[in-house]
């Protein structure tokens, strides 16, 4: 235990010289050897532009608005701060959701989760699927117990609302991923009642692959504008 309480001494100790120009590899980050393995193993060594632009930005703390084009690797730019952000507080299930990322359909969470769950594997995080087509009591006995949650908004909305006992009182960072998509289909509202009922001293990182007016009322909604950087990788 001692040995990772000084570990992430040394980690947050570098935060504050992150500068992209000087990433070449994930390994120039100051990641957990537990996330840099699952990199490892999973033959991600270089980083992509989005994941050279916000992962620093993400791990020092700052809310996040990145726009990049679909392909451009914007799944391990959050799933990399998630993991960190929890590491570094030794999150365990006891303390319950820890980091939720919303995602606008069943495949592309399922996919999220798949890769949660390879570049993951060498840390203690319980992580649940949330979106429809579930059992819904059993997801409700496990909910409290989760620390990452990859979900769809409809469902996740459904156990705010129906589920005794669930709270996300305790969430450190959230995840909008394909915002522009949620939005295309029809979740606006649902994402605000979702917005609404999470505490506002998280952390949130928000993902799209274009930068509509819709997505602008949604990020004006969930980022904190105090703490907030821009990223665009496209233009
Ligand atoms: P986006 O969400 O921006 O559409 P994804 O996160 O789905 O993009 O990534 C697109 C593809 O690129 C995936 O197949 C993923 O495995 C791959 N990829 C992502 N980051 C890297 C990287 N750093 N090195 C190599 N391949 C990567
Ligand atoms: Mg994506």
């Amino acid at each position: 235990l001692e040995q990772i309480d000084t570990e992430i001494a040394s980690l947050k100790k570098r935060y504050e010289e992150i500068l992209p120009a000087n990433i070449k590899k994930f390994s120039d980050f100051p990641l957990s050897q537990r996330t840099l393995g699952g990199l490892t193993n999973s033959k991600y060594t270089v980083p992509t532009d989005i994941q050279r632009e916000s992962i620093g930005l993400a791990l020092k703390g700052h809310d996040v608005l990145a726009s990049a084009k679909t392909g451009s690797g914007k799944t391990l730019a959050f799933i990399i701060p998630i993991l960190e952000c929890l590491y570094c507080q030794k999150w365990s299930s006891i303390d319950g959701l820890g980091a939720l990322v919303i995602s606008p359909t069943r495949e592309l969470a399922y996919q999220t989760f798949a890769v949660l769950r390879r570049v993951g594997k060498q840390h203690d995080f319980s992580a649940g699927l949330v979106v429809g087509g579930m059992d819904l009591k059993v997801e409700s006995k496990k909910i409290n117990y989760t620390n990452i949650i990859i979900c769809t908004p409809g469902r996740f909305l459904q156990h705010m609302d129906e589920t005794r006992n669930f709270t996300a009182t305790n969430l450190q960072i959230l995840v909008l991923d394909e915002a522009d998509r949620i939005l295309d289909l029809g979740f606006s509202e649902t994402m605000n009642a979702i917005i609404e009922n999470l505490p506002p001293s998280r952390q949130t990182l928000l993902f799209s692959a274009t930068q509509t007016r819709s997505v602008k009322d949604l990020a004006r909604l969930s980022l904190n504008n105090d703490n907030l950087f821009y990223v665009s990788v496209d233009e």
